[in-house]
């Protein structure tokens, strides 16, 4: 019998046409009930610190919004923006006002090149191949990125003109980065910081589900290594109120931050000020903690179950993966390299994972090892069964 129909005679509930996925780092209908509930309990404001939200204007953000901002991301808030709904378009938006305008320390090129560090975010990558800029990929070790290499490369190469990371509870590593780390990377990217961003995507800032190290705010350790200027914070509350329709934030140098502003007044009149006032009031009245303590109630017990078959499959030699202490993925190593069998059988029996080398810029995964799981969206029973299928067609590739 082949291991396709050995698969699905060994999981007879297969086949009755559910779609099984674990692709997409999205919020579960239950995650975003608690957010609907908040809404539904307040009315919409249409006015706020003296701010007609219903009105053009205001192209900085309302200040309880970029308050919440700079909470969230341990900013201050006079260098916090509040803007539209996606950190990723912001991510977007800064790197073609480098490009077109620039920044007091940024001007990218058609030949401009960003260190990516490995695995990473697969939007990240191909919003940055997008812009032509060529991706120079350096891995994680096991306790966050090597350092050493983005030291090397940066000294060897002038045309090496930003870097993007995740510095808390990475996409897909789950990495942390310690202060030390921090100071590490900002000293070594010193000698380009003329021409220099450094794209600090702190996504999932308040997404601990397990006890994390505290970070010192990188704007300090930035400006103790003289590089504000290079240094881009961003940020959304879309894993925390409403994917794809809460708020986004920015936080660099006043100098870069005006630059932006100026910007983005050719590209919007203003940004969406009705939600801002929606989320400001929000989080008057529960606190982002508290708000994050319920969310953490419906993750974990995911994460513990993922945790628990890939802890099975460690113990068989057949993967190795860090166990992540929030935020909202699983990073799947093979150790047999065959990754993207793995994932064609799955897709076979029914369970959909990314394409292999997904989370690699160019989609080259160059040791065939990674998977991202990504746990959060289906509900517990699903994803039960998608860790079934998952396991069962990595212990029969072996
Ligand atoms: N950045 C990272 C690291 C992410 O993992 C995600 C979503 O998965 C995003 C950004 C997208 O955030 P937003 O919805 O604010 O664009």
């Amino acid at each position: 019998m082949n291991i396709l129909d050995q698969i699905k005679e060994e999981l007879p509930w297969l086949g009755n046409n559910e779609i099984y996925d674990l692709t997409r780092g999205k919020p579960s209908p239950n995650q975003l009930l608690l957010s609907q509930k908040l809404i539904e309990s307040i009315s919409q404001p249409f006015e706020m610190d003296g701010v007609d939200l219903r009105n053009y204007g205001t192209p900085e953000g309302i200040k309880p919004a970029r308050n919440l901002g700079s909470t969230i991301l341990g900013t201050e808030e006079e260098k916090t923006l509040a803007l539209d709904n996606s950190s990723l378009t912001l991510m977007h938006q800064i790197l073609a006002c480098s490009y077109f305008l620039g920044f007091n320390s940024s001007k990218l090129t058609p030949e401009s090149k960003f260190i990516c560090l490995v695995p990473g975010y697969d939007r990240h990558f191909k919003l940055l191949e997008n812009f032509g800029i060529e991706m120079i990929s350096v891995p994680f070790l096991e306790n966050g990125p090597d350092i050493e290499k983005i030291k090397e490369f940066i000294a060897k190469d002038s045309g090496i003109h930003g870097i993007v990371c995740v510095p808390r509870h990475s996409n897909p590593t789950g990495h942390t980065f310690t202060d030390e780390q921090v100071d590490q990377i900002f000293k070594a990217v010193q000698p380009n910081k003329e021409n220099f961003m450094i794209i600090w995507d702190n996504a999932y800032a308040c997404h601990d589900l397990k006890e994390t190290i505290e970070q010192s705010s990188a704007s300090i350790i930035a400006n103790r290594n003289g590089v504000e200027d290079n240094l881009f914070i961003l940020g959304s509350t879309s894993k925390i109120t409403l994917a794809g329709a809460g708020i986004s934030f920015i936080s660099s140098s006043t100098k870069n931050l005006d630059q932006f502003i100026s910007y983005r007044n050719s590209l919007t009149p203003a940004p969406n000020k009705m939600n801002q006032g929606l989320h400001a009031k929000i989080f008057s009245q529960v606190s982002i903690i508290d708000h994050m303590t319920e969310l953490k109630k419906l993750i974990l017990p995911k994460f513990e179950l993922v945790e628990s078959y890939l802890l099975n499959l460690k113990k068989m030699n057949l993967c190795e993966f860090a166990s992540p202490t929030g935020g909202y993925f699983f990073s799947f190593e093979s150790s047999n390299n065959n990754a993207e069998e793995i994932i064609n059988t799955c897709g076979e029996v029914g369970l959909k994972l990314l394409p292999v080398g997904s989370c690699f810029p160019y989609l080259k995964d160059p040791n065939n090892s990674n998977i991202r799981l990504a746990p959060t969206f289906p509900n517990i029973e699903d994803l039960e069964k998608c860790m079934e299928i998952f396991s069962k067609v990595v212990i029969k590739l072996n």
